[in-house]
């Protein structure tokens, strides 16, 4: 159980985490409000999509000129990354001694993904990201190291394939296997993000 937690402070009502908001009375911690938008977003995503494609049907049946307008769908909510129960948002620079600069360029990259409607790997990768910076298990200095290459492997995940290095994205890729396989939280979220890396890469 967590300091906070502890201290009576209010707990998540999806997961038990500590909270950071309330929605309809209801405390949600970060990761779960972030599930709320998203799902949000997914609603009126579809419904926009729907209304877009019954005003093309239409402007298609009956061949008049096309006077109605079409819904802008807004990017989906990114993936937030946390350290204490805070969301970052601090521009680079360090942090005790971990290295936000590295932190930062993985935000910069999952809003990119994310516009780019690459959620999966974007979660997938805000999960990892949180795991690392969540974990007692790993000095700073380790954290940083596998922060770097995250960030190395997010920067990637956004360039465009004939701008990519395969050859460096292979090492990293079995340099993070390596450094996340001891602690249990990190191998899980490796877990989840490597196959889809993989993917988004081409490679096997
Ligand atoms: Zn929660």
């Amino acid at each position: 159980m967590s300091e906070e937690v502890k201290q009576g402070r209010p707990v998540c009502g999806q997961c038990g985490k500590p909270a950071v908001m309330m929605i309809d009375e209801i405390p949600l911690c970060i990761d779960c409000e972030y599930k709320f938008q998203q799902s949000r977003w997914m609603v009126f995503a579809q419904n926009a999509a729907m209304y877009n494609m019954a005003d093309r049907q239409m402007v298609a049946v009956t061949g008049m000129p096309h006077l109605s307008s079409q819904i802008d769908i807004p990017n989906a909510p990114v993936p937030p990354i946390h350290y204490n129960n805070q969301n970052v948002t601090v521009q680079g620079g360090t942090v005790g001694a971990i290295n936000f600069g590295n932190v930062n360029d993985i935000q910069v990259n999952l809003q990119a993904l994310t516009q780019h409607g690459e959620i999966g790997v974007a979660d997938a990768l805000a999960n990892m990201t949180n795991a690392i910076l969540e974990t007692h298990e790993l000095a700073e200095a380790q954290k940083n190291e596998l922060l770097e290459q995250l960030a190395f492997l997010s920067s990637q995940a956004t360039a465009q394939p004939q701008e990519r290095k395969p050859g460096m994205i292979k090492s990293v890729l079995g340099a993070i296997g390596e450094g996340a396989g001891a602690i249990k939280s990190i191998a899980d979220a490796w877990g989840a993000v490597a196959p889809l890396l993989q993917g988004h890469f081409g490679i096997g």
